[in-house]
């Protein structure tokens, strides 16, 4: 088998990317799909869940697969800067992409609301990183303006090609397991990804025949705007990845998940939390908060009775790693015991 070289030169032929795009890549993508068994059984058993661990992308999530393509479209056109609004990981991958392909990054992010793990890569990567006192949302009508005006290219996922590279995903997990999960369980903020994962399942489903997920999108309770069916001004929650209330592709979501028979719910951050500690704890898998948003959804609708999942399925996305908001995890818990350097205090610490 020939060496593995990123997800345009894998799937390339099935995304719609103009001729004059040149490949950049960090050979993002062939992420694991994981069995998660005592999860599984946690929730009730008797059905099949996978986890789909997006973190192990580059940059720790799967903003990599749409950026690939983005910076590729951008390069091969004679772009010279790239920008983007970010809650944290876009700006990370934008970063990192643009520093590769010798492009310029510039991010907006909200003040004070991006995790530490995703400053730090947007920083480390040579980003100029512009703080800007309001939401996601004010930034991302902020770089899509400008980038009407001036010559830098917008990479947020307004950008067609960062869906076609998300796309590659859903490829990967029916290649995998030989056909569509029955389930799909996701998080959603500006509703890229599930826009990107259901034009990739129905293209796949057309060339090949291997049918359709049903799709269960999940936001955070303070930042709903497609559950509660209307804009939220200021939308707050622990899972920043998702703080998002005026969702760029909010429609084509709510579109997607009724196509497929499915829904998009909301849960609270104790949910999320609760769940970001059961994955970590049942199976070693360590994903920011957004990121267990789509199996807190699934463990609501179970618990709910509203999902029955026996003999099914399932496939959880989890969209980006544990190391990208350390200070969750820290900030919930304080720091460990400290004892004297001395054996006896240790087994007692043990043993009593
Ligand atoms: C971007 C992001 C999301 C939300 O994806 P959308 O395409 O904006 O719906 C969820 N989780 C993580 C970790 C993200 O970085």
């Amino acid at each position: 088998m020939s060496e593995y070289q990123g997800v345009l030169h894998r799937y390339g032929h099935l995304l719609h990317l103009p001729p004059h795009t040149r490949p950049v890549t960090l050979l993002e993508g062939n992420t694991p799909l994981i069995p998660v068994l005592r999860l599984a059984e946690h929730l009730g058993g008797g059905f099949e869940l996978y986890v789909k661990y997006e973190g192990l992308n580059p940059t720790g999530s799967f903003k990599d697969r749409g950026m690939t393509a983005a910076i590729s479209e951008a390069v091969g056109r004679g772009a010279r800067a790239v920008i983007c609004a970010s809650t944290g990981n876009t700006a990370a991958s934008a970063a990192a992409y643009a520093a590769r392909a010798g492009l310029r990054p510039i991010v907006l992010i909200p003040q004070g609301k991006v995790a530490a793990g995703k400053l730090a890569g947007a920083v480390a990567y040579g980003a100029l990183v512009i703080q800007v006192e309001g939401s996601f949302d004010d930034a991302l009508q902020m770089v899509v303006e400008i980038s009407e005006k001036h010559p830098i290219c917008l990479v947020n996922s307004l950008n067609p090609y960062r869906i076609e590279g998300q796309k590659t995903a859903a490829f990967e997990i029916c290649d995998r397991l030989g056909a569509a999960p029955d389930w799909l369980c996701l998080p959603v903020g500006n509703a890229g990804n599930i826009t990107a994962y259901w034009a990739g399942f129905r293209q796949y489903d057309f060339l090949r025949g291997i049918g359709l997920p049903r799709l269960l999108g999940v936001q955070a309770a303070g930042a709903a705007p497609l559950v509660l069916g209307h804009p939220v001004d200021h939308p707050e929650t622990i899972a920043t990845a998702i703080r998002i209330g005026r969702p760029a592709r909010g429609e084509q979501a709510l579109q997607a998940a009724e196509e497929s028979g499915g829904r998009i719910i909301a849960v609270t951050d104790e949910e999320i939390l609760t769940m970001q500690r059961q994955l970590a704890a049942l199976e070693g898998i360590w994903v920011e908060p957004a990121s267990a948003a789509g199996l807190a959804g699934l463990a609501h609708e179970i618990a709910a009775g509203r999902l029955n999942v026996r003999g099914r399925r399932v496939v959880a996305v989890c969209t980006g790693h544990g190391l990208k908001d350390p200070d969750i995890i820290t900030g919930q818990i304080g720091s460990p015991l400290v004892i004297s350097p001395r054996v006896e205090i240790l087994e007692g610490v043990l043993f009593q």
